[in-house]
């Protein structure tokens, strides 16, 4: 069995990783298919880590997956070896106060594939072989692909950060940050009803695919710096914002663009930021913070299964797991890469 592991930063290998010969009764074996390469995953192999989260031992990265079944152990019944499946990479505790209140993200003792928050690290599921609970595997439509599966993750953050924004319908809504995220947050707000949708981003690459599906406006703000000012006519335009770049620059040029009452759903991580106060205040702005996801990922899965959403455009690159570190290269690179994806086959 092989497995991407990080190292250290830049330190990326392909190597051997043991596989997990017993299967616990509730466990399920999953011949992983495709895993989508995240933020984190990034920040990881540039950095070696994020703040204060560091890679401290050899870790396996990737949490956005999905294979077939080829394993069950002996209590599950409710899933078939064969079966195609979309895992979700985190494992609440379920007994903490968090989870018996259905918070399950604000979990104290989260398992995520691929985190190195936590010492021993949470190992990930880039590898060929996974073994996971049978509650983290969710069995996707026949029509979808692995791709597609593996996308349920990062969608799963959106509509959470969706539902955070509480109603769409109708709504004028500003994107700042063409990544996967605001791509995603983008269809959910579509989804959602939203009557008009910009996007903003400092790079025009991800903006074209922003652009094809769908927004009704894409803006660089680094070519058109001009372009937001009207907007902010008669105290403002835009009804919702969802801030994915994860810049304090984004957000506070926003203020000026959002109607009084806005709400501001802050997707994107970005450290400390300086904040006008007195903006927040006067405008009566609603600053709300979205963090993962719990049954967001069922309806994720369930969403693309339908084809009600589809999240095929945003996979710009497809590489085996022998070339993981351009496949890494590759997806650090914002003006040749969306979202890029491993194959473990
Ligand atoms: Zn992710
Ligand atoms: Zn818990």
């Amino acid at each position: 069995m092989r497995a991407i592991v990080i190292h250290a930063a830049k330190d990326l290998r392909v190597e051997a990783a043991a596989p997990t010969a017993l299967l616990g009764p509730t466990d399920v074996e999953v011949r992983i298919e495709t895993g989508g390469i995240c933020g984190s995953d990034l920040h990881y192999y540039q950095h070696g880590g994020f703040g204060v989260v560091r890679i401290k031992e050899p870790m396996i990265l990737g949490h956005e997956v999905a294979g077939r079944i080829t394993r069950l152990g002996s209590a599950v019944a409710h899933l078939k070896v064969g079966a195609r499946v979309a895992v979700s990479p985190s494992r609440p505790c379920r007994q903490c106060r968090y989870c018996q209140a259905g918070q399950q993200q604000h979990c104290r003792d989260m398992r995520f594939y691929g985190s190195a928050m936590r010492f021993p690290h949470v190992q990930g599921a880039f590898r060929e072989i996974l073994v996971t609970d049978a509650g983290q595997c969710h069995p996707v439509a026949p029509t979808l692909t692995a791709a597609e599966a593996a996308m349920a993750e990062p969608l799963a953050v959106c509509l959470h950060a969706g539902r955070q924004a509480g109603a769409l319908l109708g709504r004028r809504v500003l994107v700042t940050g063409s990544g996967p995220i605001g791509v995603l947050c983008m269809l959910v707000a579509r989804r959602a009803g939203a009557a008009e949708i910009v996007v903003t981003d400092v790079a025009d690459a991800p903006l074209a695919i922003a652009r094809r599906l769908g927004a009704d406006r894409t803006i660089n703000v680094a070519t058109e710096p001009q372009a937001l000012v009207p907007y902010a006519a008669d105290k403002g335009h835009f009804d919702t914002l969802f801030e994915a770049s994860g810049t304090g620059a984004a957000l506070v040029a926003a203020f000026d663009v959002l109607r009084p009452g806005a709400v501001i759903v802050q997707v994107g991580l970005g450290g400390t930021v300086t904040l006008p106060i007195n903006t927040i205040v006067a405008k009566e702005f609603e600053l709300r913070g979205t963090f993962r996801f719990h049954e967001e990922y069922a309806l994720a899965v369930d969403l693309m299964g339908r084809g009600l959403i589809d999240v095929k455009p945003l996979v710009t690159a497809t590489l085996p797991m022998e070339r993981a570190v351009e496949a890494f290269e590759l997806a650090g690179d914002r003006s040749r890469a969306m979202k890029v994806h491993l194959t473990f086959e």
